[in-house]
This record gives structure tokens, sequence and C-alpha cells, in this order.
């Protein structure tokens, strides 16, 4: 038994070694300073700290100095995990950072990331006692404080936690109807602190306050009943937008915090003055002459109705950027913006350039940046594709700068 958990940990170690150590630009990634590669022609990421940090102030203003517990899961959103934490990490608006994954987690502690970090994500109890010495708050859902209780006597502190109830999203979480008690059980064990309890809306309006409603109860019922409850929690980037009675005590978005509406109505609103963080960028591979009734793409997509210049971009959906942006997305060259053609593949992308070759090898294409018309939400338009699904599916092989 006792092997079994040296064995446990030092898997854990060297999980966390090795997600230090990848995606291979990591080193890349935490550098400043460095620019876009001169030389290669793989697309790369740019991240603007600026305005990453521009945007949690915005929120905070917004939420009125509520702290905001930064969702940075999932490679921070495609923008590349410990360049996002540290900067973010840096904000005064930010009281803490949530993650999915623990891998995230571990890689963010290897990497010297001070901040609170809370784990939504699924864990195995067995590592708890790892989690809890690397300071990791566990989300919890089910009754485990026997676990967490001994955790906390392992380490000599108290361990906090933070617990999901199930509103309605049917997802993760204990269901509101017996919250109480499980809430009222973790909190009588000997060395378990609850840090904050949260939900997640649905993001149908009118059940979203029913949801809040259920919240509401159980946070109250618990206070009156003497159960140190922490911070309630609800509000994602949907909810600034839609919900101004759900920002309760902390705020926990992730979009909005890269600088990104995740719908455009919202982007209307002015409620919060957004600024992209992320490029997408990569170079012209090649340049060349299609004459009237040339095809190209595979199934022959796109057929030439007259004489035109295309240019061959050597980025696709393996490197996350989608099949539905030949549906319309526009990438700009120069001051230019010219339609993606044909169909997206793996690894290339065509844009039809016209009758003038007003482009050459080797210039900048972006895909999205932080320019009016270029910005992600345009993209997104454009073309029919989710925000979401233009930043979270970017590679982890694309090398990250932070500019
Ligand atoms: C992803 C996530 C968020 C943040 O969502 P955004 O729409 O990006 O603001 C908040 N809470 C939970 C539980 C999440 O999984």
């Amino acid at each position: 038994m006792d092997d079994w958990n040296i064995d446990r940990r030092s898997f854990l170690a060297a999980t966390a070694a090795a997600l230090t150590a990848w995606p291979p630009h990591a080193a890349a990634a935490q550098s400043v300073t460095t620019p876009p590669h001169d030389s290669s022609f793989d697309p790369w990421i740019e991240v603007r700290a600026d305005h990453l940090l521009h945007n949690a102030s915005e929120v905070a203003r917004f939420a009125d100095g509520r702290p905001i517990l930064a969702v940075i899961k999932n490679n921070a959103y495609g923008l590349g995990l410990l360049p996002v934490a540290r900067t973010l990490a840096q904000s005064k608006a930010v009281r803490g950072l949530a993650v999915v994954k623990l891998h995230e987690a571990l890689t963010l502690r290897e990497a010297g990331v001070t901040a609170p970090i809370l784990m939504m994500g699924p864990f195995d109890t067995r590592d708890v006692a790892d989690m809890h010495t690397r300071d990791i708050m566990p989300m919890v859902y089910t009754p485990i404080g026997d676990v967490l209780a001994r955790a906390a006597q392992g380490a000599g502190r108290p361990i906090t936690v933070h617990v999901k109830i199930d509103t309605g999203l049917g997802r993760v979480g204990v269901p509101h109807r017996e919250a109480a008690d499980l809430v009222r059980g973790l909190a009588s064990q000997q060395g378990v602190t609850i840090g904050g309890i949260m939900m997640t809306f649905t993001e149908d309006a009118p059940f979203d306050q029913e949801q809040l409603r259920r919240f509401e109860a159980l946070a109250a019922d618990l206070t009156r009943a003497g159960v140190k409850i922490g911070a309630r929690h609800a509000a994602s980037s949907y909810t600034l937008f839609q919900h101004d009675n759900a920002l309760l005590d902390m705020v926990r978005p992730g979009m909005v915090l890269y600088g990104i509406y995740p719908e455009a109505r919202f982007r209307a609103m002015k409620r919060l003055e957004l600024r992209p963080a992320l490029a997408f960028r990569t170079r012209v591979l090649y340049v060349k002459k299609l004459a009237a009734g040339d095809s190209a793409g595979y199934d022959r997509a796109y057929i030439a109705k007259r004489d035109t210049w295309i240019a061959t971009l050597p980025v696709g959906h393996a490197d996350g950027w989608p099949r539905v942006a030949a549906k319309g997305a526009k990438v700009r060259i120069g001051t230019r913006q010219y339609p993606v053609i044909a169909s997206v593949s793996a690894s290339h992308t065509i844009v039809e350039i016209g009758a003038d070759r007003t482009v050459q090898v080797g210039n900048i294409a972006t895909l999205f940046d932080w320019e009016d018309g270029s910005r992600p939400e345009d993209v997104a338009a454009a073309c029919g594709a989710s925000v979401y699904d233009l930043t979270m599916h970017l590679g982890g092989h694309l090398s990250r700068h932070t500019v």
C-alpha cells in the first residue's frame, strides 16, 4: 500500500514535469519578447498580455469590484495556459484561477504559479491528498467528507473545497434538493472548509432565474442553519450580459477575459469594452493564377469563374482553423480581406486574391486578431461558427508568443 502511494505520487510528479515541457514551444510562449518567426511558415498565435489585463479590469468594473475567478481551462481557451495564468495572476481583479483538468492544475503549480486554483474537473479520490499538498482546491459534489478530512489531517492544515450545485443543467453537481444535506455533511468534517458554493446556468433566460432562486434558497437555508458556505458564484461570460442579479459574491468568466463577446448581440450592448487578446496568423505559402474554369480544393469545391490569383496558406483544421471557415470567413493580408474558398483541409486553406497579384509569398495572413473586421466575433459571424470553436480548438502544437 505504501509502495503504491509512492508510485502514485511519483506518477503525478512525472506527469506534471512532462506536461510542463509540453507543448514544445512552451519556452517561447513564456517569453515576453520573442517576435513571430521570421522564417517559419507555420501558423502561430500571439497573445496580448495588456489586453488580458484590460479585460480583467473591465469585468471587475462592471461587476462592481467583485473578485474574478478566472476560467483558464483547456489551455486557457487555446491562448496557452502558463502565459495566461501568469498574466492574469498579476491582475488585482483576479482572486483565483479555475481549470477542468488535473494535469493543468499540476502544470500551473510545477511552473510556480501561486494563485489559488479551483479544479472544477474530475479527479480520483486517491489524488485528493496530492492536490491538497499543492494547494489545488477540488470542486466536489459527492459525500467524500472522510477523504477530505484525511487529506486535511495528513497535511496538518484545513482543506478548502467548492461545492457544485446542480440547479437544472443536469451535468455535474449535487441535485439542488439534496444539496443542503451534502454541504452540511461536508462542512461538519474536521478540517474541511467550504470556500464556496457554485452553479452553472442553462442559458435559457427565463429558466436561469428559476435556477438562481433554487441556488439562493439553498444558500439562505444553509446560512440560517449556521453553515459557512463561503462565496456564492455562478456568473460565466454569458451571465454578465444577461443577468445583473446573478453576479453574487464572485464572478467566474472565461471568454470575456480573452476579450471575446460570447454572442454577437452582447457586443452591441456596450456593457463591456473587450479587446481580443489573441491573434492567429500564418504566412502565404504559395501564390498562383487560375484560368477561368480551373478548380481548387477536394471535390473541386471551387471553380474559377474568371482568371484569378489564389494564395495557399499552410493552416488547416488540424491546427484548429475550422472547416466552416470556407463558408464565408475572410483572411486579412496586408490591409485587405480575402475570402476563404474551396474547402479547409487538414493543413491548407486557399484564399481568392482576384485579378491582380496583390499578395506575395511570405506575407503575413491574419486569420483573426484584435482589429475591427478581423476579430474572432467577425470571423465567427461571417462563417456561422461559434467563437468558442475558434479559440478552444487551436492546436496545442502551435507556437505561442506573448506580445
Ligand atoms: C467554462 C466555464 C466557465 C466560463 O465560461 P465562459 O462562457 O467562457 O465565460 C464558468 N464556469 C464553468 C463551470 C465552466 O466550465
